[in-house]
């Protein structure tokens, strides 16, 4: 778990439909303890920020390798090598053709908060909320605690939908902080959890147990 005053944010996304009860901002938080072969979002399997990279938009243009002189060749395509890069950030704005993307915001409790209550007339007026989704964002619980704190000062309803798969003294004041739990159990069976998530499913087990 990721311990920190801030928290990583991939995506925000406003008036969800599908994601909890009534009108929700859906905040998908960086990082997750499972690896799962189906997963529909791995630009937020990392805790932190990421280089995404398109190099089939990649013109061999070399303005990439001025900056990053030692992480790049180009043999007739890209060849990257992330452990070489030294600045993401200057990386992705050297390349005017869009190959690089930086997936990842940083953000302090009070900038999440702001961006979510934008909605709260909707919340009010569709029994809505904010749900936060991942990744997993039991990954970053410190942190959404105090998130959900003070959206529920402001009477605005909170889910957390994890797949619960971090032991649970590390999620267990955020799960009784929220309104809602979704849990997204994956498999049944412990074997084929493991074949397709990388992890077995034991301490999912033990925290389904601790939120009946
Ligand atoms: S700057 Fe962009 S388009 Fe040019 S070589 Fe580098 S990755 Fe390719």
């Amino acid at each position: 778990m990721v311990k920190s005053n801030t928290g990583w944010i991939s995506n925000i996304q406003r008036y969800s439909l599908h994601d909890g009860p009534g009108i929700r901002t859906t905040v998908f938080m960086m990082g997750c303890p499972l690896r799962c072969a189906w997963c529909s979002n791995p630009e937020a399997l990392s805790s932190e920020k990421q280089l995404m990279i398109f190099d089939q938009k990649c013109t061999l243009c070399g303005e990439c390798i001025r900056v990053e002189p030692e992480a790049i060749t180009l043999n007739n395509r890209l060849e990257l090598s992330r452990a070489m890069i030294k600045d993401i950030e200057k990386l992705a704005q050297s390349c005017p053709y869009d190959v690089f993307e930086i997936i990842g915001n940083e953000m302090t409790v009070n900038e999440l908060v702001d961006k979510c209550i934008k909605d709260e007339p909707f919340y009010r007026n569709s029994g809505g909320g904010v749900t936060f989704c991942g990744g997993d964002p039991i990954m970053h619980a410190d942190f959404l605690v105090e998130v959900t704190k003070s959206l529920k000062s402001r009477g605005i309803h909170v889910t957390l939908d994890t797949s619960g798969g971090l032991p649970w003294d590390q999620w267990k004041e955020l799960a009784s902080e929220v309104d809602l739990v979704l849990y997204d159990l994956k498999l049944f069976d412990d074997e084929k959890h493991v074949q397709y998530t990388q992890s077995s499913n034991s301490v999912i087990y033990e925290n389904l147990d601790h939120l009946a």
